[in-house]
């Protein structure tokens, strides 16, 4: 996809500034059914969508991304742009900085289109969290897109954009790219800078790319990815290009199923017959399925929900009305209230933050607190160990583990809203990676008929530390082969 309309601009058979005004009129079109953004900027996009054709003209050479329409995730700072987070709490906050990755796609010329809904904060999978709007799942509009990045998902699969980045804490790029048909890539942690990613849970929380194929998965990541000064955790990879690394033979291969990840009745027997049919295919094309055991898959979830509620309460406490977005104190001013500073807080805090996001501040706040730290926080962090543990040893064995995405395929809006666990379990397959740091990737494989609709799965592979390059060439010979 990127590749082909990168081509067409260089021979002239297009301008940028046409694909640009093109992809605004799809939008036009199917944003107001579909709701995948929350703003749009057309002045800014066609400004730059033009400078590229003028290179282009003086025979200048551009990057593969340049003058290629694209949309983020609504966490990401753009200078000067609205940047909501989801939540009613940043309004009417506008960025003074640019986050890096939002720099280096400008450093490609990339063309910035808008910006994509997504749960509060980027707490949820189904992006029914937002403060905003609900986004429709554009195979079905009855059902959600996942989430939390499921504007960006959604937008990528309507053709609303050529490729979206949105961010993975849990899962939050790789649930909704399965839900809505797409690839989904959350990298190594500390492959991608978050600096200028709105925090959720700082040591699980990754940027990566959300495409229409593998190849423009890799793409992205070789542009995105680096060592930033701006965030410490981010190392120095050799800095290759990803997507001159595909298309190698995956004869020998080495993918590990874990036993853990079937077993059980929480798996729906739909998408467990298609995720069966994918790891088929991978052994057609010479690739050694290996049974391993992964034994944390039993408490990674609740590991999870501890570690990223105690981040959250500490992250999110900078939201208190004094420095970001709106206040009650600002308000008070108005109505002639008088506010002391705690009031200040409360009130701002109590009004513009989503229950999801409440909810987690105080579950986060339980596990840190004095009393309980040992039993929970301390626990969890233990569990970390032991599952990272587990992954060492498995790629002794293995070269990449394959699973589902998701346990079942889009679900209804509404469906899991009255139930947080029951939303919670969505992320069973998808929150290790995050919790181990590993690199994940989910892509198309197949589909299942619910309601006279095709729903999309996708299927998971994890992969070693840093080795981005295993994991992208085994999921592009699977979308090769037919
Ligand atoms: N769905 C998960 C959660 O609600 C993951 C979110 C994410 O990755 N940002 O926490």
């Amino acid at each position: 996809m990127i590749r082909e309309l990168h081509k067409k601009l260089v021979n002239q058979e297009i301008t940028s500034e046409r694909l640009t005004e093109d992809y605004f009129a799809k939008i036009e079109k199917k944003n107001p059914e579909i709701k995948a953004y929350l703003s749009l900027n057309k002045e800014f996009a066609l400004d730059k969508a033009r400078s590229v054709d003028k290179k282009i003209k003086n025979g200048e050479e551009i990057d593969l991304l340049a003058g290629i329409p694209c949309s983020i995730k609504d966490n990401m700072c753009i200078e000067g742009l609205p940047t909501t987070a989801g939540s009613k709490i940043l309004e009417n906050y506008i960025p003074p900085y640019d986050a890096t990755v939002v720099k280096k796609l400008k450093e490609s010329d990339a063309v910035l289109l808008g910006k994509t809904n997504m749960d509060e904060f980027a707490m949820g999978s189904s992006t029914e969290n937002s403060a905003y709007q609900v986004t429709k799942n554009p195979h079905d509009s009855d059902r959600v897109p996942g989430g939390s990045s499921g504007g960006s998902a959604a937008a990528v699969a309507a053709d609303m954009c050529a490729y979206s980045l949105g961010s993975d804490t849990g899962g939050s790029i790789r649930q909704p790219a399965s839900f809505c048909g797409v690839v989904g890539l959350k990298p190594t942690y500390g492959m991608v800078s978050r600096y200028g990613l709105i925090a959720m849970a700082s040591s699980l929380d990754q940027i990566g790319p959300v495409t229409k194929n593998i190849e423009d998965a890799a793409i992205i990541l070789t542009r995105i990815s680096g060592k930033d000064r701006f965030d410490s955790t981010t190392v120095e990879t050799a800095s290759k290009n990803y997507e001159d690394g595909l298309g190698k033979d995956i004869r020998g291969l080495r993918i590990g199923i874990p036993k853990e990840y079937f077993a059980g009745d929480g798996l729906g027997k739909d998408v467990k017959e298609k995720i069966e049919e994918g790891i088929a295919k991978f052994e057609r094309m010479g690739a050694k399925i290996i049974d391993i055991n992964l034994p944390s898959a039993d408490f990674a979830l609740a590991t999870y929900y501890i570690i990223m509620p105690s981040e959250i309460s500490s992250n999110l406490a900078r939201f208190d009305g004094i420095r970001f977005g709106k206040s009650a104190g600002a308000e008070s001013e108005k109505t002639g209230e008088d506010l002391n500073l705690l009031e200040i807080y409360q009130k701002t805090r109590a009004k513009s933050l989503g229950k999801e996001v409440k909810r987690r501040i105080m579950l986060g706040t339980y596990s840190l607190s004095a009393g309980y730290y040992d039993k929970y926080y301390a626990k969890a962090q233990k569990a970390r160990a032991l599952i990272r543990k587990e992954f060492e040893e498995a790629f002794k064995k293995v070269d990449v583990i394959a699973g589902p995405t998701s346990p079942t395929a889009a679900f209804k809006i509404g469906e899991k809203t009255a139930n947080p666990l029951e939303m919670y379990l969505a992320d069973i397959y998808t929150v290790t990676a995050n919790i181990a740091g590993v690199p994940a990737i989910s892509f198309p494989c197949g589909s299942v008929r619910i309601e006279k609709k095709d729903l999309p799965v996708g299927l998971q592979l994890m992969g070693k530390w840093f080795d981005e390059e295993t994991l992208l060439n085994a999921a592009y010979a699977f979308e090769q082969s037919k």
